[in-house]
This record gives structure tokens, sequence and C-alpha cells, in this order.
């Protein structure tokens, strides 16, 4: 399985390929302030010319549903807190288990915001995200507190790029959002660079064993901060963003007859 795959498969039938794709990191380069965060210029344009053409584009990230919307919209899929939201066309799902931990998950932020300060919590109502890219000091102290928090509230911590992660318990990883999105497509291909994109990769894999798509690829971008098991889980490697860009733009060019 590998990019030539899919680039053939989309030239083929490009109603049933899938294309999925993380943001930060993926789409955008990685910088301290992650409020700051966009995709490089011409990527936004690219997956919206390829939503017209394949059978689902969808963006899987952390991140949550407004802050994707700013850069993407329909027909491009939103799929935000690692499924816990999701746009489609002008509707917006929310998780049964996201709305029943919202209280938990709002007390919660208060205490990490006392402990850690404002500018190191990014509180996304239904999750949270404590960073310490900007206080690598700090990342044993937070680390700790989030276990205890998990222990103590019955919330799931997670490791994520430089932070650390709380959601409602075994809610929902990008792995579930691309086997609810697969539905239907024989081809599909998933692009990421950290761990939480890791169950995605395993469910391409899977899909791909149990017969369900006939070609997929798992394409890594690949960072310092990149963990050995998605070079196993990955079929193509790539350095860069703007090497993201150009698959999406040969992508294109196989669709086009
Ligand atoms: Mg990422």
């Amino acid at each position: 399985m590998s990019l030539d795959e899919v680039y053939a498969a989309v030239a083929n039938d490009p109603g049933r390929c899938a294309l999925f794709t993380d943001l930060d990191g993926t789409l955008s380069d990685i910088i301290d302030d992650p409020a700051l965060v966009e995709p490089i210029a011409g990527a936004g344009d690219a997956l919206a010319g390829l939503a017209s053409v394949l059978g689902t584009v969808a963006v899987v990230s952390g991140r949550p549903v407004a802050f994707l919307e700013r850069f993407f919209s329909a027909p491009i899929e939103l799929s935000g807190l690692y499924g816990l939201e999701h746009r489609t066309g002008d509707r917006l799902l929310i998780d049964s288990a996201a709305l029943e931990w919202l209280p938990v998950m709002s007390q919660t932020a208060d205490e990490a915001r006392e402990l850690f300060g404002i500018e190191s919590v990014e509180d996304k109502r239904y999750s949270l995200t404590v960073h310490y890219r900007r206080s690598a000091d700090d990342a044993t102290r937070i680390e700790q507190w989030t276990r205890d928090t998990a222990s103590r509230t019955g919330l799931d911590a997670r490791s994520a790029k430089m932070s650390v992660e709380l959601h409602p318990p075994s809610s929902r990883s990008k792995g579930d959002v691309v086997g609810d999105l697969l539905v239907g497509m024989r081809t599909a291909m998933y692009i990421g660079d950290d761990v939480g994109d890791l169950p995605a990769f395993a469910k391409l894999k899977h899909a791909a064993e149990s017969g369900q798509v006939d070609s997929y690829a798992a394409v890594l971008v690949a960072n310092h901060e990149t963990v050995p098991e998605m070079h196993e889980l990955a079929t193509d490697v790539v350095d860069t963003p703007e090497d993201v860009l150009r698959i999406l733009n040969t992508i294109a060019e196989a669709a086009t007859p």
C-alpha cells in the first residue's frame, strides 16, 4: 500500500476515495503559540478543490471545530476534539459523552488555569489541553497533575505533542472518526504527524486487511517529535507541510481527467 496506489485509485474512481488530514504539524508548521497556528498558504484551497471531487474530505483534529472553521468550509467535513465534535454541512454534532462530562471538564479547566496560568491552558469546552511548550520545566508538574486529576475525576488523560490532555472517559479517537467516514469508500488516505494520529493509521491498515478498502496510504509528516510507532504504521513519509501540499496537488491532478 502506498501513495502511488492511491493516486491510481483516485484517477479511476474519485467518488469512492476518502482523504483525511490532521491540521497541526501536518498542514501547518509547528509554532510556539498554538493560538497562531494556521494552514500553509494554498492548503485550504487545495482541500476545498478536492472536497468537490473526492467522496469525502475531512480535517480530523484535536482542535475544536470553531478553530477549524476559520480555515475550512463545507463540503470539507470537520472533526474536532478527536471526534467529540463533528461538522458536516451546516450541522454541528456533539458526542453524548462530551455533554455528560461538561460540568467536570469546566471545573477541571478552572483548576488548571489557577495552577498553571491562563496561557498554558487551552480550554476546548469538551476537553482540555495543558501545554508545556513554553515552559519545559513545568512538564513534570503538569504531567503529575494530569494523572492525579484523571484518577480523581474519572477523566481520560492523554499525552500529546508537548502537552497533556484530559478527555471524557472512553471517548473517541481519530481512528473512530475515520471508521465512521470510511463507509462506502474503497480507497482512503490519512495524513498526520503525531501520536494522536496513530489510531487513524491503525484503522486504515485494519480496513485494508479486512477488505473494507482496496488501497490506502498512511502518510507521516515526520519531525523531531515523531514517535517510532508512527514509522511502523506509515506507508509513506514526508518532511514538511509543503510536501503535503504537493501530495494534495498531485491527487487533484489525478482526479482531473
Ligand atoms: Mg498534528
